[in-house]
């Protein structure tokens, strides 16, 4: 095992604001509004154009910073991050943003995604004299910076960029500029905006509309966005790109109030509900979705099924996401916590119950339990996503393969498992029309396929297979 990969597992999100005066409040807002890609550390840096100031911990954005501690962050221009990371990635020091100081001036990077060849390269690095301060991924870019023969920063950052293989967006900030930047595949989503003069930077665009922000356009893959106080500079770090998004963006990560490259996330999920109506028609009596991220997809199915859709689970949103934490006995501690179901609208009924994925079956298990101990007379699952059956490599824990219960098992084998009468999984194909497309291009689908976007090297894939 390759303990240092550990800490690379992890879905994050990024903010950023260039020429604002209320840089850092900015910042907060939007971090707030991208809490769910990361609750375990956040940090925000600063600058007033002298130097780089910056903030951080573990927990929350309204458990780390508060009014006093945001007023300290002086500044026109900033960049945050909210942070997530599995068991042994944690701690303080791999919070983010991270951020350097040189006789050159200082750097501040704040990163989402997951490099596949951070090993190989932060071995060449050490041979070469680099030391790492943290166990995160994110740092091996700036010592590629720093070490870049080139005598411009906008050259180094480039020549940094094109040596990084796997899921990339990263915040880059200096003294003077604020430059963002997105992997050749454009794997994570990433949008600019404007706010008045001032521009922003958003893993998703429902950040915009928290701070007021207006949505220009995303971030292509193998972009260099350079943004100073001459405006914006667009140049490219990678000739060859492809644009493979991440499928999972659409169907649980994001925000259904964002949109990614033009789709609205609420509307892709209904639309996977419908679908889901045409590939799997069942008689229910009613149709319920897991809150929050299956709720768009349950109305969907609801909707095309002519069967009413009701609340039959409730969450307790106090509570943090089942997918997020760390360990099994926390997620299957963190269910029981997290959902109820509604005795009053499932007793005595044939429900359909959608949810977003099947991870490990744990949760799937869980649930249907409690809509049957509340009195659900048949429990029909459907699955808005196709069964995953691989590991993502980018930035997504879905666990190794191993862990997978889709790696190895069949459909009906899963049914049994979880204790439903039946189980049904949105087709590759039918999760594509739901986004509107008619083949896979542009699309990621590694975990479901096995096909993945970029070449992954094998000490990464060694540590995936065998954890
Ligand atoms: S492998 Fe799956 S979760 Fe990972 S980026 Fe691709 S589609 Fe997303």
């Amino acid at each position: 095992m390759l303990p240092e990969i550990k800490g690379l597992n992890e879905e994050c999100g990024i903010f950023g604001v260039w020429g604002h005066q209320d840089a850092a409040q900015l910042t907060y807002y939007g971090l707030h509004s991208l809490q769910h890609r990361g609750q375990e550390g956040t940090g925000i840096v600063v600058s007033d154009r002298k130097t780089l100031k910056g903030m951080k911990g573990e927990g929350l954005v309204s458990e780390v910073f508060n009014t006093n501690t945001i007023k300290e962050l002086v500044g026109d221009a900033a960049i945050g991050h909210v942070r997530y990371a599995t068991a042994g990635g944690g701690g303080y020091e791999n919070v983010q943003p991270l951020l350097f100081h040189s006789q050159t001036g200082s750097l501040a990077l704040a990163h989402n995604g997951n490099l596949v060849n951070a090993n190989s390269l932060k071995h060449q690095l050490e041979g070469q004299g680099s030391i790492f301060q943290t166990s995160s991924d994110t740092e091996v870019l700036a010592h590629l910076i720093r070490r870049s023969g080139y005598s411009h920063l906008n050259d180094q950052v480039k020549n940094a960029l094109s040596m990084l293989k796997g899921a990339y967006a990263y915040l880059i900030m200096t003294e003077n500029e604020l430059m963002v930047a997105l992997d050749p595949h454009g794997l994570r989503p990433l949008s600019l905006g404007c706010l008045g003069d001032a521009y922003v930077v958003a893993s998703e665009t429902c950040a915009f509309d928290v701070v007021g922000a207006e949505y220009i356009r995303d971030i292509m893959p193998g972009e260099l966005l350079i943004i100073n106080d001459k405006g914006l500079t667009s140049e490219r770090f990678a000739m060859s790109t492809t644009r493979a998004i991440c499928t999972m963006e659409y169907i649980y990560f994001s925000r259904p109030d964002s949109n990614i490259q033009g789709i609205n996330v609420h509307t892709a999920r209904k639309n996977m509900g419908k679908q889901l109506a045409m590939e799997a028609p069942i008689e229910a009596d009613v149709v319920t979705g897991v809150p929050d991220s299956s709720i768009s997809a349950a109305i969907g199915y609801a909707e095309a099924a002519g069967i009413p859709y009701e609340m039959g689970l409730i969450k307790n949103k106090y509570v943090g996401r089942t997918f997020i934490q760390p360990s099994q006995s926390l997620r299957e501690q963190g269910v029981k916590m997290k959902l109820s179901a509604v005795r009053g609208v499932v007793e005595g009924k044939r429900v359909v119950m959608v949810d977003d994925s099947i991870v490990r079956g744990t949760t799937s298990r869980r649930i249907v339990t409690l809509l049957k101990e509340a009195g659900a007379t048949e429990v029909h699952v459907v699955i808005s996503s196709p069964p995953i059956k691989n590991p993502c490599f980018y930035g997504i824990d879905t666990s190794s393969k191993e862990e997978l219960i889709a790696s190895d098992k069949s459909v009906e084998q899963i049914r049994e498992l979880i204790g439903a009468d039946s189980l049904t999984f949105i087709s590759v194909e039918g999760m594509m029309r739901a986004l509107g497309q008619e083949g896979t291009n542009g699309y990621c689908l590694g975990c479901f396929t096995g096909n993945y976007p970029t070449e992954i090297y094998p000490d990464t894939l060694q540590y995936y297979y065998q954890k």
